[in-house]
């Protein structure tokens, strides 16, 4: 069978965590390692991804799919470092979708890696890279069987939820939304619809969403809801507040395991075998 993964490189949101207290989830920020058989696509390019380029760089892997779901400033603060991307054997494609008429990923790119904000500018990066604009809900025909279907997620700026298909089995990233209460997002029920896995953004608790309202995040129950719903198998809390320490984190894992089963949050390290029977930590 086609191997079919996720590795967790950084699951924290908004700014990276300090280590002291977050030793168990994690510091870093947004970035997931998806395995598809021989292709590794990495889903947003947070701090986290980081160490996941060393890690690629030290196994050889030539060829890069890397899926941003927006560009505030804690999903693509690690790009600038993504060792693969400064080597000219590499080739790359880097995804953006929810960007305005007007500007695009690799202006995006070019606007965020430029001095005086930055000395290195993307022309330093050897890789072959592509720049690809999309617009949800377009369907990415990513090659070797791997489909990814797409959907606008309700976040400040914009962002975009994935669902990536392959060998029959099927993960979504939907991070960075927010929901409305007692109203179910359709555009997310459709995407993540008998899903094996779902990576949610669950920054808040239903108790503290309230005071955040407008701030472009969710819940875990939001996320249990959501899941049942669509027939979802396993949830990943994703987008852990900054403020979240390990205690916290474990705390509200038992919480929402009671509720749901296949429930665990995201750390750095944790990989699922997507359509597997991961069992909860
Ligand atoms: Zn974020
Ligand atoms: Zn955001």
């Amino acid at each position: 069978m086609s191997r079919f993964s996720a590795t967790i490189w950084g699951a924290r949101g908004s700014i990276a965590a300090p280590a002291g207290p977050n030793r168990e989830f994690g510091s870093d920020t947004s970035c997931v390692e998806v395995t598809c058989g021989k292709r590794t696509i990495i889903l947003d390019a947070g701090t986290g991804i980081v160490g996941c380029g060393r890690k690629l760089y030290e196994a050889h892997v030539n060829d890069l799919d890397i899926l941003l779901t927006h560009c505030h400033f804690d999903h693509i603060m690690g790009l600038p470092f993504v060792i693969p991307l400064y080597k000219d054997h590499v080739t790359a494609r880097i995804f953006a979708g929810h960007l305005d008429a007007g500007t695009s990923c690799r202006k995006m790119v070019e606007r965020f890696m430029c001095p005086p904000y930055f000395p290195v500018t993307p022309k330093q990066f050897a890789a072959k890279i592509d720049y690809r604009n999309f617009s949800p809900p377009e369907t990415l025909d990513l090659g070797d069987g791997i489909a990814v279907r797409t959907v606008k997620l309700n976040h400040p700026n914009g962002a975009v939820g994935y669902r990536i298909d392959y060998a029959g089995r099927s993960l979504c990233y939907v991070t960075d939304t927010e929901h409305v209460p007692g109203q179910p997002d359709k555009g997310i029920l459709d995407l993540i619809e008998d899903a094996d896995v779902m990576i949610y953004d669950t920054t808040y608790t239903d108790e503290t969403f309230e005071r955040h309202v407008g701030f472009g995040h969710s819940t875990w129950q939001e996320g249990v809801r959501l899941s049942e719903a669509a027939g979802i198998r396993q949830l990943v809390l994703f987008h852990h507040d900054v403020l979240h320490t390990d205690e916290t984190l474990e705390a509200l894992e038992r919480e929402a395991q009671a509720r749901f089963a296949g429930a665990i949050a995201a750390r750095t390290g944790l990989t699922i075998e997507v359509g597997a029977d991961n069992i909860p930590v």
